[in-house]
């Protein structure tokens, strides 16, 4: 009898078995396709031998009905599969199909058909017809990306297909990307530079498991080392994997890739369209030898992806809070790289100039190996770093930018050099109030203010997305004109600029405004080409960008990053304040930071201004051995939703009241969740402490494992959180 195990991708079924029919060859890994009742879903082979006494007898399982024509997944990515659904009290199913990329990337062929518009015009036109050829215009997908992209349905693009309005274009996903050269065009590395590419490219040419955090100064040059590690990996046919928090990120990246290898790596993101993304996925499923992808450059989701030969692991800005999966599975990229690194033997580079408390803990221990590169390249020196008290130097009465600051900036200007001034909040105000009455607009679906984004002329939830035109009444009280803005965002910034040096040239980088990778390059070009004086961003303005001319930068609000107090709120304030103000003086001319703020006392900005970096990281450490907080301990958080209050307010109780009592494990809560109400779903929150050493997913398998809820109750674990 062959019977085999198979994981399908649906979380609320367990693996099931199946049996295997004569002739058919199937091993673990192998991708197949079963019948579920009625259905034909897609599954992969996880056991096929030794299989414990199953529930269902022999005589009883359905055949296989086929194999899809892709290698097998391999053993060590079954392993990661498992433990990353095992660690993060995640169903196996929900990990494994993300291997699959929503199982996009198998079941078709290699062609696929795309459209695009040509000079026709249609017999008759309609108004759906009409918005369907204003939307696609440049733009070429398959029917069902594009009627999502008009918003028109596919009959209304069938029927333009047959008047040759659109017209097919057969698109070839085995093509195979160009080629990146090792020796393309190498670059002269200082000592320190040498010393870490050299330990990497040991590490390769040794092989095994090897993590390393790099650790360096912004502007040290960490990329051009890394670089070095990736010109090993394609010299020997290898691939490497290289995962940054950001797409915005990638378009710089991009272009220092081909200026050093000659050509683009390939591009894995979660909007990638779906021909893109079918024949990346082919391109990594395949060996550099045999013609397929040699670097992949992605966000978190690339790591799940089958890499037929994968030799190294690179996480770009590592202590990146977007590593942060916080959705489905809830996963943190960073540590899950360093986990696909041992499964695969194989080294792992994390980078940052400001890495997280955890990393460096790891290299204390002597788990991770420290690189370290203590200067900027080439000459170039540390900014200047002073605060800014806003209780001594008030900024004028509406006004955000205190004189001072206002002074530097003026002073830049003249020189035709840049500023820069980082506030982390989109657009124009984060609350809006009536000045009659006080009503403030607030979401409908969730437990926050509505943000003015004024260039857009939208009130905005951050959160859900929920959107709604600023109305000419207050609903509440029904006075005309009555609408305030409190506080500022990014667009209030750039109107302030605007207004007190109306001769500057004032850039607004947010992810409003830069939505695209053409923007993004836009953007890139006009500042380097020094067409922008004044950038105004978000914290997409405080990594990766590299303009010599940039030498102020003004941080609004320090004190913003440290309101709510969560745990990670002064490592956080402390790593953006330092990216920020490593894009300043870059080149040949030194750099200064401004950082406004009301509590200069503060340790994490008392430190910053000082410029001592360990005096933060040991006192943080402190706080944190006190806390019993991570890495000394452990945290996790069960959360508990329901459209219902009452409903989740029960449930979280009902987990609260069947708590284990441990010597090793304290359980808090529950109370309401920081975002009490979240996409109109009301949400508790428990959170758990332990030592480390406690076996806490067990712990809350088991918990929760006896528990039983209505479908409407959602309940889900968050091992290691961040946002609390
Ligand atoms: P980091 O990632 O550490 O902030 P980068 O790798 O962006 O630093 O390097 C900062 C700047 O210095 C970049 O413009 C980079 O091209 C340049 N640079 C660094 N190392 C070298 C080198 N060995 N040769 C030439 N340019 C270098
Ligand atoms: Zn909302």
């Amino acid at each position: 009898m062959n019977r085999v195990r198979i994981v399908i991708f649906n979380a609320a079924l367990g693996p099931l078995d199946y049996r295997v029919p004569q002739g058919m060859q199937v091993e673990p890994g192998s991708v197949v396709v079963a019948p579920l009742g009625p259905r034909q879903i897609t599954g992969i082979v996880w056991e096929a031998e030794r299989l414990p006494a199953a529930e269902v007898p022999d005589a009883k399982l359905r055949p296989l009905i086929g194999v899809l024509p892709v290698a097998p997944l391999k053993a060590q990515l079954r392993r990661l599969v498992e433990w990353t659904a095992d660690y993060y009290c995640a169903p196996l199913a929900s990990v494994a199909r993300m291997v699959l990329a929503s199982g996009g990337a198998l079941k078709g062929p290699a062609t696929m058909t795309e459209y695009r518009l040509t000079d026709h015009e249609p017999d008759r036109m309609t108004p759906q017809r009409l918005r369907a050829m204003d939307a696609l215009q440049g733009e070429q997908a398959t029917i069902r990306e594009l009627s999502e992209l008009a918003g028109v349905s596919d009959g209304v693009l069938r029927g333009l297909v047959s008047q040759g309005v659109l017209e097919p274009v057969e698109v070839d996903c085995d093509r195979p990307y160009p080629r990146a050269q090792p020796d393309f065009a190498v670059p002269d590395l200082n000592d320190s530079q040498q010393h870490a590419a050299d330990r990497f490219i040991e590490a390769m040419q040794k092989g095994g498991f090897a993590p390393f955090l790099l650790d360096g100064v912004t502007g040290s040059g960490k990329t051009e080392v890394y670089f070095e590690a990736i010109s090993e990996a394609l010299a020997k046919d290898r691939q490497v994997l290289v995962l940054l928090p950001e797409i915005a990120l990638t378009e710089a990246f991009l272009r220092r890739f081909e200026n050093r290898f000659g050509s683009s790596p390939v591009v894995w993101h979660s909007s990638l369209k779906s021909t893109e993304r079918r024949r990346a996925w082919r391109a990594i499923a395949t060996p550099p030898a045999k013609g397929g992808a040699q670097v992949v450059v992605g966000a978190r989701s690339a790591l799940f992806l089958p890499y037929a030969n994968l030799g190294l692991i690179v996480v770009d800005e590592a202590h990146e809070v977007s590593f942060k999966q916080d959705e489905g599975v809830r996963y943190n990229a960073r540590d899950v790289a360093v986990m696909r690194a041992r499964f695969e033997e194989i080294p792992a580079i994390l980078a940052s100039a400001t890495p997280a408390l955890e990393s460096l803990q790891m290299a204390e221990s002597g788990i991770y190996e420290k690189i370290e590169l203590a200067s900027r390249f080439g000459g170039a020196t540390m900014p200047e770093i002073s605060t800014l008290d806003l209780r001594e130097t008030p900024p004028e009465r509406g006004r955000w930018l205190a004189p001072p600051l206002v002074k530097e900036m003026e002073a830049r200007l003249e020189r035709s050099e840049q500023s820069l001034l980082f506030l982390n909040r989109r657009g124009y105000a984060p609350l809006t109030l009536c000045r009659h009455c006080g009503y403030r607009f607030q979401c409908p679906n969730c437990s926050a203010w509505l943000v003015e984004h004024r260039l857009s002329s939208r009130l905005a939830c951050h959160h859900c997305g929920y959107e709604t035109q600023p109305p000419a009444t207050c609903p509440e009280c029904g006075t005309e004109d009555c609408l305030v803005a409190c506080g500022p965002g990014v667009e209030r910034i750039a109107d302030e600029v605007r207004e007190i040096m109306p001769q500057a040239r004032v850039a607004l980088v947010t992810s409003d405004t830069l939505n695209s990778p053409e923007k993004a390059a836009e953007f890139v070009q006009l500042a380097e080409e020094r067409l922008v004086d004044v950038i105004v961003g978000t914290q997409l303005v405080t990594k990766g960008f590299h303009f010599p001319e940039l030498t102020l930068v003004g941080v609004v609000d320090a004190d913003l990053g440290l309101e709510g107090g969560d745990l990670r709120a002064a490592e956080r304030t402390y790593q953006q304040v330092a990216q920020v103000a490593g894009r300043a003086g870059r080149g040949s001319k030194p750099g200064e930071v401004l950082i406004q703020t009301r509590h200069p006392e503060a340790a994490v900005i008392a430190a910053l201004a000082a410029g001592d970096r360990d005096a933060f990281y040991d006192a943080e450490t402190e706080a944190r051995r006190h806390a019993g907080a991570p890495p000394f301990g452990r945290w996790a958080a069960i959360i508990v939703s329901s459209e219902d209050e009452a409903e989740a307010r029960n449930a979280a109780r009902a987990i609260g009241g069947t708590a284990p009592h441990l010597p090793d494990v304290a359980v808090l809560g529950p109370a309401p969740a920081p975002m009490s109400l979240l996409r109109g779903r009301y949400r508790y929150r428990l959170l758990i402490n332990a030592r480390r050493s406690a076996q806490v997913q067990n712990v809350i398998r088991e918990w929760l494992g006896a528990l039983d809820f209505p479908r409407s109750v959602r309940v889900s674990i968050d091992i290691d959180p961040y946002s609390f």
